[in-house]
């Protein structure tokens, strides 16, 4: 398949990074059929999109054809049928779990025409681990988008072992159109380029914290202020979702066994209570006066 070939894109999920992964790739001209077992959070996703585009046209960001155009390419469905049938590349963005992961990658190869690209959006799982379920490894790869997708310029591509050089290439090029810039890694790692550096800087404020060095605010601003990091690390976990940091890292350490790699008192505790960061209202920080 050549970058031309590809038309339409199924995004799988349509949570935090899904609704925005589907709006991004309708903007840059693909058909898109967004699927999610919630009809919640499509319901989620079809109120941003009806959100979404007028805003960018108050903003002077596209006209009105254009978005009109862009909301009419995009499509909400539970049906996995449905949304794979004629489908040319998969971006997988469903919830971070090894197990579910297979069994869509299992239904994905089922659905999907031969030719499709399946990619996966998870923030750690390597694409190995999901690219035995089905009859096309070669057409496998990671593809991962950062939160907001809709802002974030970084992709990261990695070529699997199974991976062809032609659908790492393939995807590099999507990434292009979908107006990114994409960096390729060579091999699988755990945790890529990015989010190796990412947990290191949140272990560390973690630590400050616990130890009661410095207050989550205070730890916030020196990051913000001194490394000229747009947002700091708790800040950062707030948006991206404290449940989402703790599976992580539950998942990492059932894995490795490591206590190193268990998620720490604060993260345990925050996850309990409920408070996952903005989607719950609470996290590091109080949302609940927030209205956006
Ligand atoms: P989320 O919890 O906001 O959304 C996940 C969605 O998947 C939910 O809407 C859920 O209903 C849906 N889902 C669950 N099972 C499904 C199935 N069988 N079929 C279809 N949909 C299903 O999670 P998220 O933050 O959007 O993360 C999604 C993926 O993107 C994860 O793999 C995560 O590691 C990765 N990721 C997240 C971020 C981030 O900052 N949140 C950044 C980069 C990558």
């Amino acid at each position: 398949m050549k970058i031309d070939d590809i038309k339409k894109i199924c995004v799988v999920g349509a949570g935090n990074m899904g609704h925005q992964i589907s709006m991004l790739a309708a903007i840059c001209g693909y058909q898109v059929s967004c699927v999610d077992v919630s009809e919640e959070q499509l319901n989620k996703a079809r109120d941003f999109a009806k959100t979404y585009l007028p805003g960018r046209v108050a903003k002077g960001k596209m006209s009105e054809e254009e978005a009109k155009a862009a909301g009419a390419r995009l499509s909400f469905t539970t049906d996995m049928k449905e949304a794979l049938a004629d489908t040319d590349f998969v971006i997988e963005a469903a919830t971070e779990k090894l197990e579910l992961k297979r069994q869509i990658f299992k239904e994905l190869d089922r659905l999907s025409p031969p030719h499709a690209v399946l990619a996966t959006n998870s923030s750690f799982f390597v694409s190995s681990m999901v690219a035995d379920v089905t009859s096309r490894p070669d057409k496998v790869c990671n593809m991962h988008f950062f939160n907001p997708a809709l802002v974030m310029k970084c992709v990261e591509v990695v070529q699997g072992p199974y991976t062809s050089e032609q659908t790492t290439e393939l995807t590099m090029e999507l990434s292009r159109r979908l107006k990114k810039e994409p960096v390729k890694l060579n091999k699988e790692i755990y945790g890529f380029l990015v989010n190796r550096i990412l947990s290191a800087i949140n272990n560390e404020a973690l630590y400050l914290l616990d130890t009661g060095v410095a207050s989550a605010e205070d730890i916030d601003k020196a990051v913000v202020n001194a490394l000229g990091h747009p947002l700091g690390p708790f800040r950062l976990q707030d948006l991206t979702g404290i449940d989402l940091s703790y599976h992580i890292m539950m998942e990492r350490y059932n894995e490795t066994g490591d206590p190193a790699d268990k998620p720490s008192p604060t993260i345990v505790e925050k996850y309990v209570k409920g408070e996952w960061g903005q989607k719950t209202g609470k996290g590091f920080y109080d949302y609940s006066n927030d209205k956006a």
